[in-house]
């Protein structure tokens, strides 16, 4: 081996840069759980940030130099005035854990080089599904991402209830679900890989608190059928992701049952309520989906990428990906709940269970459910905040913890303008960090409370923030 190689494989050199590194992070993680620093988000253009990070790769830095920039230059999920997208404040212990899969880096698709992570996996669906009320028929599989997770489940309502075997002999029919208008675009977009065109996806209309619209359903579905669709599945969101809308998941499974169709939840955001026995309520009826989606890394204190697709009965799974990769599976007419591959679209897989499995086990889901009522604590404080403010005004009222809200103290043809103008000013400010959503076409401001360490304090401040903002810019 020649020297270079050698030195960077070096353990001694691993040990002493993995302490400097750990100190770093502490440090870092404690100015931003207290808010310290005068920004969550270091604001860079795109042209800036790449013009900074192509000059950097020469500077031949340190390691540990480097490291500290990627730090510095990164949006501070940990910061409580970080009220943007979904992803969590991660908990330290999952980022030990995250250290030791990469360290690891066994691949998790088949058992043989995951005999750890594979059986975590399965404990980590087990407990999943059990928490949403499921039969111990569930059983599931770990994707990176919800993404991927839901154009799984989709291929397999796609291989169960389609009448021809598209895998084997493509597509004749007109193949199509239902599912709110107010879904996450991956729908659309696994709708759209499968080939079913736009018309393959019917768009449930919504009410006031943007919940799926489920009487409209017979109508809809009657019209499609008549049109020679064939309608094989419907896509509960529990919840939407613009305003944390939970659908009336009974209610869909009752259609889905009279109907035959598959009956798919996308619970990514709001899957994690099942760990809070004070409102798992608003997923009754999960226990009766065919299959589900959930993000560990959204509400459940764990890095990104961790999600799971549970399937109500473990075998339906096995029926996604029909076509057998014989040099992976000894005998490719088993069904072995270890040979994660024959269920799941990625081949190397991480071995992303255990950053859940460390919180389960060296906490307790108790934790999670901690974790999950705070943050719907913190949010109604906001909304009790929101509330007494003339000129804020609110989407809905939230059942989660996503928040939707806008300025209205301006002549309506200005408010999406002005509204959009604040969340770019307060981007490029950064010292609090909201997102936008389109409600109706409209602009609203948007935040997630993700950060168990958010206070009044910061959400007063992130209202007052607007609020300037916005009488500068009416006054213009
Ligand atoms: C976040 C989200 C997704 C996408 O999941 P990723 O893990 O980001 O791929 C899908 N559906 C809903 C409802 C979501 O909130």
């Amino acid at each position: 081996m020649n020297e270079e190689l050698s030195s960077a494989y070096r353990p001694e050199t691993f040990r002493q840069q993995g302490h400097a590194l750990i100190d770093m992070l502490a440090d870092q993680m404690a100015a931003s759980y207290g808010a310290e620093q005068d920004r969550t988000i270091p604001w860079q253009s795109p042209e800036e940030s790449f013009r900074f990070w192509n000059q950097f790769a020469d500077t031949n830095p340190k390691l540990t130099e480097l490291l500290g920039e990627v730090i510095r230059r990164s949006i501070r999920i940990s910061d409580p005035r970080f009220i943007g997208h979904q992803i969590c404040t991660p908990a330290p212990d999952t980022i030990l854990a995250s250290l030791v899969a990469d360290f690891a880096n066994n691949g998790n698709g088949v058992f043989e080089m995951g005999i750890a992570g594979v059986a975590m996996e399965k404990h980590v669906l087990d407990v999943i599904a059990h928490q949403m009320g499921m039969e111990k028929t569930a059983g599931g599989v770990m994707t990176s991402g919800g993404t991927l997770g839901n154009l799984t489940a989709l291929l397999c309502a796609r291989s169960i209830k389609a009448p021809e075997d598209v895998w084997r002999h493509g597509q004749s029919g007109r193949l199509a679900l239902m599912v709110s208008e107010q879904a996450h675009y991956c729908i659309e977009r696994a709708v759209g890989i499968m080939g079913w065109g736009t018309e393959g996806i019917i768009r449930v209309p919504t009410n006031d608190r943007f919940q799926m619209r489920v009487d409209q359903m017979p109508g809809l579905l009657d019209d499609a059928r008549r049109a020679g669709k064939q309608v094989i599945a419907v896509v509960g969101s529990a919840c939407t992701t613009s305003t944390g809308s939970f659908d009336d998941l009974t209610a869909i499974a009752q259609f889905c049952k009279a109907n035959d169709l598959w009956f798919h939840v996308d619970a990514a955001h709001g899957g994690a309520l099942a760990f809070s026995p004070t409102f798992r309520h608003r997923l009754a009826g999960i226990e009766l989906a065919d299959s589900v989606v959930i993000d560990f890394h959204k509400m459940l204190m764990t890095p990104v990428l961790a999600s799971a697709v549970i399937m109500r009965r473990a075998e339906d799974g096995f029926q996604t990906f029909r076509q057998q990769a014989d040099y992976l599976f000894e005998q490719a007419e088993d069904l072995n709940w270890h040979d994660l591959a024959q269920r799941t679209f990625e081949c190397t897989k991480s071995m992303m269970a255990l950053k859940i499995y460390t919180l389960l086990a060296v906490r307790g889901s108790e934790l999670l459910a901690a974790n999950v009522d705070q943050l719907m604590q913190t949010t109604q404080k906001l909304v009790s905040l929101i509330d007494p403010r003339p000129d804020l005004e609110l989407a809905v009222r939230p059942d989660c913890n996503i928040v939707c809200f806008r300025y209205t103290g301006c002549s309506p043809d200005q408010r999406c303008k002005i509204n959009a103008e604040i969340r770019k000013r307060m981007i490029e400010s950064g010292e609090y960090y909201i997102v936008q959503t389109k409600l109706h076409d409209e602009t609203w401001l948007r935040c997630t409370v993700t950060n168990p360490m958010t206070t009044a304090n910061e959400l007063s401040g992130m209202l007052d923030q607007v609020e300037l903002l916005a009488k500068t810019l009416s006054r213009v």
